[in-house]
């Protein structure tokens, strides 16, 4: 899963369906979504960073699979899809970062107290005043605007991440994008961003964060890409060291984050400190590639349509050592999602059962970069992008307890998201809507930009009984302590029954979707709707 750089708050709402007696999974055991496990995140695989050897061999071993599975070739060059990147990585001794206030400097310290975010292609120099703009989120559905009366020509725009209370949880995650971020913060004139992590809901915490902060940013080489153009400051501010923007306003940023962890309105006003930056960067190209691959289906004519399954297969390489350990194997991100596929791939293709519509199984790169690989491919689809019916997305589903609850993001929003409730209950399975919609996790995995192109998505993951406090401090203890570290790797704890079942619906999904003689849509009152009649 996408790293979010700002950080949000927990408003849990969660319902409960019915539970039926767990039907025991048939066609997979776990052992062999395990094996595959093994393979991708093994230490040999040096965790699969977008661009490196390890990810090549990673990839290089799906092939292998989908060959012997005799699951067809669908990319461009076989079942690969070459993806041309760039990588921008900051040099940071020839860069810096101080505020000014009265005319005088403060030098910040790097890591410590700010970071620069390489996700944009930052400005070699910008002097500029600040502006708290409280959450930053201008929508114009609630006739929402945090930007309203406030003179942002010129100015860098202070940000806490998060959403107001009147804001439905989808609405939310799509203006906090940086492209649509972005199109409201250029219009009102405004050349960069500072967000101030909340310290009430961060994933991973601040030291981890400025760990790794000099690791590379990547982005799509086609300029058709590039969302954030104009922007020339992004950085991070440390909340512990954030009263540092807020001195002689009268305001704490105690204050501040407390409101912003209720969901309340937040202030917004001129900051009495300009900031002044120097950055240099370093730029290379990258070569990567997506893997696409095919089951035709029976149908004359259904066959012709597809019901996409997708995971990223790509991680964050090799980075800072922690307790001694630089591999950030990513075995639950996302080796345990790619496993899915393989098996469901190979599953499927063995069946004698006959499916109506073609299934399309795609292998993703540089989702760690910003869902790159998947931006991609739903912007040069390797198939008649209209024949996509659908996207089942795997990141990070966390087999790490039996499977009781089954959180599925964007079950409202289409009647996809029927299927697939109605699919876990009849094995037994409660489902529950988003629990933590503050953290934003529809629009952090590859299934956004099916979204973004029309196409009804859903994801899935293992979640902790709802009432269950220790299974909820479990997976809390693993966003903190595993969550983007080494030890996300083979020695973790895993469920392999969880995993088993995981995949049973997974699978049991797609052929209901494949038979379906009705194709997805999104439901009448769902925000993302207008993607579907916009798309070309
Ligand atoms: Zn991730």
């Amino acid at each position: 899963m996408l790293r979010k750089t700002l950080a949000p708050l927990l408003t849990i709402t969660f319902f409960l369906p019915l539970f039926a007696q767990q039907a025991a999974p048939n066609h997979f055991d776990g052992q062999t979504w395990w094996d595959h496990v093994k393979v991708l995140a093994d230490d040999n695989m040096e965790g699969r960073e977008t661009g490196s050897e390890g990810l090549r061999k990673a990839e290089a071993y799906v092939v292998e699979q989908l060959k012997k599975s005799s699951v067809q070739p669908a990319g461009k060059d076989g079942y690969y899809q070459p993806v041309k990147l760039v990588s921008r990585e900051i040099v940071e001794a020839d860069s810096s970062a101080e505020l000014i206030r009265g005319g005088k400097p403060e030098p910040l310290k790097l890591g410590d107290e700010v970071i620069f975010s390489t996700r944009i292609d930052l400005a070699s120099e910008v002097e500029a005043p600040l502006v708290l703009v409280g959450y930053g989120l201008t929508i114009p559905e609630k006739n929402y605007d945090d930007l309203a009366g406030l003179d942002l020509k010129g100015k860098v725009a202070v940000v806490l991440n998060g959403s107001p209370q009147e804001i439905p949880g989808p609405l939310a995650s799509h203006y906090q994008t940086a492209a649509e971020r972005w199109k409201a913060f250029r219009k009102a004139g405004i050349i960069g961003t500072i967000g101030i992590p909340n310290p009430a809901s961060m994933d991973v915490p601040w030291s981890r964060i400025a760990l790794n902060r000099n690791h590379p940013s990547m982005d799509l080489a086609d300029p058709v890409f590039n969302e954030t153009a104009g922007a020339k400051l992004s950085m991070l501010f440390n909340p512990a060291r954030a009263d540092l923007l807020f001195a002689g306003t009268g305001h704490s940023f105690e204050e501040f984050a407390a409101l912003g962890k209720d969901r309340k309105p937040l202030p917004r006003f001129p900051l009495n400190v300009s900031i002044k930056t120097k950055v240099k960067l370093e730029k290379k190209e990258i070569n990567s590639a997506n893997i696409v691959a095919k089951l035709p289906g029976s149908d004359p004519v259904l066959k012709n349509e597809y019901v996409v399954l997708s995971a990223h297969v790509d991680h964050i390489g090799i980075g800072e050592p922690i307790n001694g350990d630089r591999i950030y194997n990513g075995a639950m991100d996302n080796a345990s999602g790619s496993a899915v596929l393989l098996d469901v791939a190979d599953s499927l293709k063995k069946s004698p059962e006959k499916l109506k519509r073609s299934l399309l199984f795609v292998f993703v790169t540089a989702e760690e970069k910003g869902l790159l690989g998947s931006k991609y491919f739903a912007q040069y689809p390797t198939i008649d992008p209209k024949s996509m019916v659908a996207d089942i997305n795997i990141d990070m589903f966390l087999p790490i307890i039996p499977l009781k609850t089954l959180t599925i993001w964007g079950i409202d929003e289409s009647d996809l998201g029927d299927l697939a409730r109605g699919v876990a209950q009849s094995r037994g399975v409660a489902v529950q809507s988003d629990p933590e919609p503050q953290r934003n996790i529809f629009i952090r995995s590859d299934q956004y930009n099916f979204i973004r192109h029309g196409i009804p998505a859903l994801a899935m993951g293992v979640s902790p009984d709802p009432n269950s406090a220790d299974q909820k401090k479990l997976f809390k203890d693993w966003l903190t302590n595993r969550y983007h570290a080494p030890s996300d790797d083979l020695a973790q704890p895993v469920d392999l029954g969880a995993a088993a079942q995981y995949e049973e619906i997974i699978r049991s999904l797609m052929v209901t979707v494949a038979n379906d003689p009705h194709r997805p849509e999104w439901k009448s009152d769902s925000f993302f709707r207008r993607y579907a009649s916009a798309s070309p």
